[in-house]
C-alpha cells in the first residue's frame, strides 16, 4: 500500500465514523489503526532514516496516546526489512 492509499483509507474512515474526531486526534480503535497505518506508510516513504525519526519524534510528542501502536508498526516493518 502506498502512503496515498493509506491516507485515503484513513480519511474515508474518519469522515464516516461518528466516534472519530480528527481535529483533536480522537479516534476509535479502528480509526487509530488506520491512522497509524497511514503514518507508518508515510514514514517509510520519506527519503532518509533521519526524516523518519523526526516524524516519529513529532508523533510521540503530539499524539502520545497513539504512539505505542505506531511504534510497534514501524518496528515490525523494520524487522521485515531486516535492515537498520
Ligand atoms: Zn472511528
Amino acid at each position: 500500500m502506498s502512503w496515498q492509499e493509506a491516507h485515503e483509507a484513513y480519511q474515508n474512515h474518519v469522515m464516516g465514523c461518528p466516534n472519530c474526531y480528527a481535529p483533536k486526534n480522537l479516534y476509535c480503535v479502528q480509526g487509530a489503526g488506520v491512522r497509524n497505518e497511514y503514518i507508518t506508510e508515510w514514514a517509510f516513504s520519506l527519503p532518509t532514516r533521519d526524516e523518519r525519526r523526526r516524524l516519529m519524534i513529532v508523533e510521540k510528542q503530539r499524539n502520545p496516546h497513539l504512539y505505542p501502536q505506531l511504534d510497534a508498526l514501524v518496528r515490525a516493518r523494520l524487522e521485515i526489512q531486516g535492515s537498520e
